[in-house]
């Protein structure tokens, strides 16, 4: 399988990244180490930026900040002229610590707290998406109350569900997001939400999936808000002059994926967009989006070292490394497959089938099944792709195991932008009340 961004295999035969050799990031930094190749990260954002531009329509590329949340990235995302989508009080602290300009943050969430709404209220974002009737009043209130007026959108669900290659019009009014197009809801809370003095309506939000490979999803969601645009500015006289159609496009884990280039996904976006609000004679609205995945994903490497190994003669070979589920819950969570190779013999040819597993203790707990490498030695570093979105941010200290480091590699340059969690940090948070000191049981 071809390699991401600007990986190579060198004169070694290791695996190199940004110009650094996967083999000295290991001795410096230790394993298990995320590795994200900052040049294709900026790569992405900027085959983003360029895909608008050629459309000329006026947009925001928002990145989803909730596939990997650190400084260093918002600080990128800010360098590259991103606008950012954060969930929670903890990805907006974070994006404002960096130095994040507050007017180009949005913050989305089906249940924000009225802590994390007085927060961004305060910090002056520049935009809500409203998921729901008790946000659209609770919202007004909290901006009333700083004596502020917050910018809008209201999240659709437009009937639209799109994964990897299938997409479906449904009337999809289980989901736990946003307003339901199909049932009325969505017209309603556009004409309540007009009403309110201390909230500002620029449009409507739709997020149809994830892993999306064609563009025929993100055509229909276009029809269909502009088609309620167009509705809601003849019947209640109501303007959109924003369209969020949130993120979900598509990367490679494995040589099964074959995600299209950033410009087609934006293309297709574009045109509906165009052909569907000159239809109508509507002032062709703000086109916004919210790439995660597709802008972290496949710079992220994650390397291991290799340690135990279990062969179950003409079962499987299992191959133990020294993280796994705690730093990349994906596979046990969603199926999600990834490839692999030995970072430090990566010209060795493949002679053996094995599965990786995690040192965590579930059997759940595997990284790849039935994965052709190398003959295996304790020591090996192997290295697994596409690990950039929703692997930190995902990660957890499951049987108190510390998160890994996080370092950023540039043309020769390692920099580490995450330190390695500390034992000390494990137990940081703990308390133990001082009735438990006073006695003890043991005898
Ligand atoms: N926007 C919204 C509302 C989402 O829920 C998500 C992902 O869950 C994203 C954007 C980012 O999606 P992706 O990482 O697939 O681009």
């Amino acid at each position: 399988m071809d390699l991401h961004g600007t990986s190579i295999i060198n004169d070694k035969g290791h695996l190199q990244i940004g110009g650094c050799d996967a083999v000295d990031l290991v001795s410096r930094f230790g394993t298990p180490l995320y590795v994200v190749d900052e040049a294709l990260v900026r790569l992405r954002a900027r085959q983003f930026n360029e895909a608008f531009q050629a459309s000329g329509l006026k947009y925001q590329v928002a990145y989803a900040s909730k596939a990997f949340s650190v400084m260093a990235m918002c600080v990128i995302a800010e360098q590259e002229g991103l606008s950012l989508d954060v969930v929670s009080d903890g990805e907006l602290y974070t994006a404002l610590q960096a130095g994040f300009p507050a007017q180009r943050i949005h913050f989305h969430g089906n249940n924000k707290t009225i802590a994390e709404l007085d927060m961004a209220l305060h910090a002056d974002i520049g935009c809500f998406v409203v998921d729901n009737y008790y946000e659209l009043e609770l919202l007004n209130e909290r901006a009333a109350l700083q004596g502020k007026t917050a910018n809008i959108l209201l999240r659709i669900t437009p009937g639209v569900e799109a994964h990897t290659h299938d997409y479906i019009s449904t009337g999809q009014a289980d989901s736990k997001f946003g307003f339901d197009l199909g049932n009325g809801s969505a017209e309603d809370a556009i004409i309540r939400a007009s009403g309110y003095s201390h909230l500002s309506l620029l449009g409507v939000h739709s997020h149809i999936g994830s892993q999306i490979f064609e563009v025929e999803g993100f055509k229909l969601a276009v029809e269909k808000l502009s088609q309620f645009a167009i509705r809601m500015r003849d019947q209640h006289d109501i303007a959109f002059t924003v369209l969020n159609v949130g993120g979900g496009f598509g990367i490679r884990y494995t040589a099964e994926d074959s995600p299209l280039p950033v410009k087609e996904y934006i293309a297709a976006i574009a045109d509906a967009v165009i052909t569907n609000f000159n239809s109508a004679k509507y002032d062709i609205p703000e086109i916004w989006i919210e790439p995660g995945r597709s802008m972290v994903g496949d710079a992220g490497t994650t390397l291991y070292t290799v340690g135990s190994t279990k062969d179950i003669p003409g079962v499987r070979k299992y191959v133990a490394v020294d993280g796994g589920m705690t730093d990349n819950p994906r596979p046990a969570l969603y199926q999600s497959k990834y490839h692999a190779i030995l970072a430090n013999r990566a010209t060795d040819s493949n002679e053996e089938t094995v599965s990786i597993a995690g040192k965590c203790c579930e059997s759940g707990d595997m990284l790849i099944w039935d994965l052709e490498l190398p003959k295996v030695n304790a020591g090996d570093v192997l290295a697994v792709f596409s690990t950039g979105a929703y692997n930190y941010a995902m990660a957890s200290n499951y049987n108190r195991i510390r998160r890994p480091a996080v370092v950023f590699v540039k043309d020769g340059e390692a920099d580490v932008v995450v330190e390695r969690e500390s034992l000390q940090q494990i137990t940081c948070n703990d308390v133990v009340p001082a009735r438990l000191q006073k006695t003890s049981l043991a005898k």
